[in-house]
């Protein structure tokens, strides 16, 4: 951008600027910077200048842009302040050498360097909110820029802005400058989940383009005909966003619903009303998400109605509907009030953000313990996070509802896969415990440790998530290859030869595979034959041993069972299945007294979280809240029933859990398995045999128990028996 270009903006906003102090601004300048380079080759003048622009987008004083240009003279140059006192006068000296402090603040450092540090970066700004407003803007044109900063700095700037600078620019209300600088920081932070969610957002946008254009052309009719001058415009929910509502719900990608969104903006207040009349009127609104800011605007000074609707194709849309004036404000925050672009740095005293900033400063001069201001001011700038340190006082930010899981995984994923415990402040705690804002957390880890499948349930963070299903599929691979040696162990010792795991690489390539770990595991999983393996070692081989079976017929009645594999089959008689009296009624409060409920296909037990979905002519059925059966109901919000279990202690009702089992194909192992669960107190309804290999067997089986721990207790037994390789629950 030229220097003309540069006053042309601003002159387009403000007409009667002071042009000479613009001028003399960026002639210093570029003067100053003269041949320094970015990292990328531009001349490094490149970056004030759009510091600059980023702020006439803000329709900010000339005042302040000439600190924008001027912002890393004092730091990066050899000016001094006495020199730009001179020229510029006391006020942007003062000004630009507070974003000097600024620029040497880690804000991402030990706790205390990082409580003092945030006490001066929340002091600097205080003194005059255009020191804020240029280190924001500083920030978002360097996160812009990310790629071209020295890569050991990126990650602190990265963080630095989702930690403390987005959050900051929100409380203040300057809502598109936060959305911008979250899903940069995204982008770095987290790239995968970046595009993941990008990707779909896409897809999705696509998948209901033509419904989403209708709802806005019926929208806009409807405000004409009842003569609203409106402005509708479609907007569509941010990567961070959707991705942080993700966290924050515990919900896949799938379930999020209302990711399309509309704005109306019109004249007066009135309108806002009777827009909102028409929109409810026309579709079904969705109860428990209307919110009425106009009335009770929120602390950052922002005001409009939301509330969302049932499009016609089923999918959820979100409505905002405000004034320009209110608009105006919800775009640019406190940069919106008038005052500041009188060059004043007297503030409004309507402005509640800056109320709030007020009061925190006032918190700050009383309180002279860092901690205690940590606690007291950063805690209500960042509402929906939790802050957290390590022993060693690094701060950890997670969002709300974070448990020493998401913690230890937020440390590094090896603390993760080894953590078996935790101390809160010195004391042993659960490790499902929330956490709350100032926890000091010390994991207790174990080597040999793998974290628990059921954690994946617990966690709010995506970072553990996806660690802890990765451990689960290291796990079951790890099992699959320690029984592909086994069976190989055993079909090499019945022909008198001896098995070794290293003796099998040079014939690898005889059974199509070329790492050995991936030829037991495909032996594990009966996709290998023992027999190919052992071939293709010994191929001159003669075996003078009669064929026989792997079973004998008469083995405990069981011959049947294992001839009809594929065959769902009738088990009454194993265990103490109920017989004779009539069916209980299923305790489940939500569904209504005379509504017929039945369970999903792969049952729910008490102890899971649980969901109703309605099914016209049927009632309800329940679902736990992980079935991947429930995607199916994802574009059809008003079938989910919120339903709870509700039992007391007399409660004789079993409740159906459908598990699958992986056992050796050998004589005996079904009796024993029939009887583990027997013993177990557990019920067996249905059995089905879904695959059998040369050496395993895979059997779906429904069972029948009090509730999850009954459940877990039964399957932690059926894995202890030598002949059962795996155990999993269906969807549970
Ligand atoms: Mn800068």
């Amino acid at each position: 951008m030229r220097q003309y270009e540069l006053v042309e903006r601003v002159a387009a906003y403000k007409p009667n600027l002071d042009e000479a102090l613009l001028n003399r601004a960026y002639v210093y300048a570029m003067q100053k910077h003269g041949s320094q380079k970015r990292v990328n080759g531009d001349p490094y003048f490149s970056h004030p200048l759009e510091v600059a622009a980023i702020l006439t987008n803000l329709h900010l004083d000339e005042a302040t842009i000439a600190v924008a240009l001027l912002h890393d003279t004092i730091e990066d140059t050899d000016a001094t302040r006495k020199e730009i006192d001179q020229v510029f006068g006391h006020k942007i000296g003062t000004l630009v050498e507070g974003l000097t402090k600024l620029k040497r603040l880690d804000l991402v450092s030990k706790k205390a360097e990082q409580a003092e540090n945030l006490r001066k970066l929340l002091l600097a700004i205080a003194d005059d909110i255009r020191v804020l407003l240029v280190k924001l803007a500083d920030r978002l044109h360097n996160m812009r820029t990310l790629h071209h900063m020295k890569p050991e700095k990126r990650s602190r700037i990265a963080q630095e802005t989702m930690d403390i600078y987005a959050p900051l620019a929100g409380r203040m209300g300057m809502q598109d400058m936060r959305e911008e600088l979250e899903n940069l920081a995204f982008k770095h932070i987290n790239p995968e989940a970046h595009e993941t969610v990008t990707a779909r957002l896409a897809e999705l946008l696509e998948k209901h383009a033509d419904t989403i254009a209708k709802i806005e052309e019926t929208l806009a009719e409807r405000l004409k005909e009842q003569g609203i001058v409106a402005v509708v415009s479609g907007r569509q929910k941010k990567p961070y966003s959707v991705f942080s509502k993700m966290q924050r719900k515990a919900l896949s990608l799938e379930q999020l619903s209302d990711i399309f969104g509309f704005r109306v903006i019109v004249d007066d207040e009135e309108d806002c009303y009777r827009t909102l009349g028409i929109v409810h009127r026309t579709w079904p609104l969705v109860p428990g998400r209307f919110k009425d800011y106009i009335s009770i605007p929120k602390q950052n000074d922002y005001r409009s109605i939301h509330t969302t609707i049932v499009g016609p194709s089923r999918q959820r849309v979100e409505l905002q509907i405000r004034t320009h004036a209110m608009h105006h404000i919800a775009e640019y925050g406190i940069a919106a009030h008038e005052l500041y672009k009188d060059g004043e740095h007297a503030l409004s005293t309507e402005s509640s953000a800056y109320a709030w900033l007020r009061r925190t400063i006032e918190m700050l001069a009383e309180g002279d313990q860092p901690e205690e201001f940590l606690e007291n001011t950063k805690l209500e700038l960042f509402q929906d996070q939790v802050f957290c340190f390590t022993p060693k006082g690094r701060l950890i930010a997670m969002p709300r509802g974070a448990t020493p899981i998401d913690f230890a995984y937020a440390v590094h994923t090896d603390v993760g896969d080894t953590c078996v415990g935790c101390k809160i402040d010195g004391r042993i705690m659960p490790v499902v415990t929330e956490l709350t804002n100032g926890d000091e957390v010390e994991i207790i880890r174990s080597k040999a440790a793998t974290p628990p499948p059921a954690w994946e349930g617990v966690v709010v963070t995506g970072k553990a998530r996806s660690a802890i299903r990765r451990a689960a599929r290291l796990a079951i691979r790890k099992q699959y290859c320690g029984l592909g040696q086994q069976i190989l162990e055993r079909t090499f010792t019945r022909a008198g030869k001896t098995f070794a795991r290293e003796g099998l690489k040079p014939y690898l390539s005889k059974v199509g595979f070329r790492d050995v770990e991936d030829a037991l595991a495909a032996v594990g999983r009966g996709e290998l034959p023992s027999s190919d393996v052992f071939r293709a070692v010994h191929p001159d081989y003669q075996d003078t041993r009669a064929s026989k079976p792997t079973m004998k017929p008469e083995e405990e009645g069981w011959f049947n069972l294992r001839t009809a594999a594929g065959l769902i089959f009738k088990m009454p008689g194993l265990g103490k299945l109920r017989g004779g009296e009539a069916p209980t009624p299923i305790p489940i409060r939500g569904a209504g007294d005379d509504t017929a409920v039945q369970f999903g296909p792969d049952g729910a037990v008490p102890g899971d979280r649980i969901v109703g979905i309605l099914e016209p002519g049927k009632g309800i059925t329940i679902y736990p809240i992980q079935s991947p059966a429930l995607t199916a109901f994802d574009d059809e919000p008003d079938r989910w029933i919120d339903v709870r279990w509700d039992l007391d202690a007399e409660l004789t009702t079993r409740f159906p859990a459908r598990i699958r089992i992986s056992a050796l194909n050998e004589p005996g192992t079904l009796a024993e398995i029939a009887e583990t669960i027997a013993l177990n107190d557990a019920n067996i309804h249905n059995l089905s045999m879904v695959a059998t290999a040369p050496d395993v067997t895979v059997m779906m089986v429904d069972l029948e128990v009090w509730d999850l721990q009954h459940l877990t207790r039964t399957l932690n037994q059926l894995r202890g028996k030598a002949c059962v390789t795996d155990v999993v629950r269906v969807n549970g």
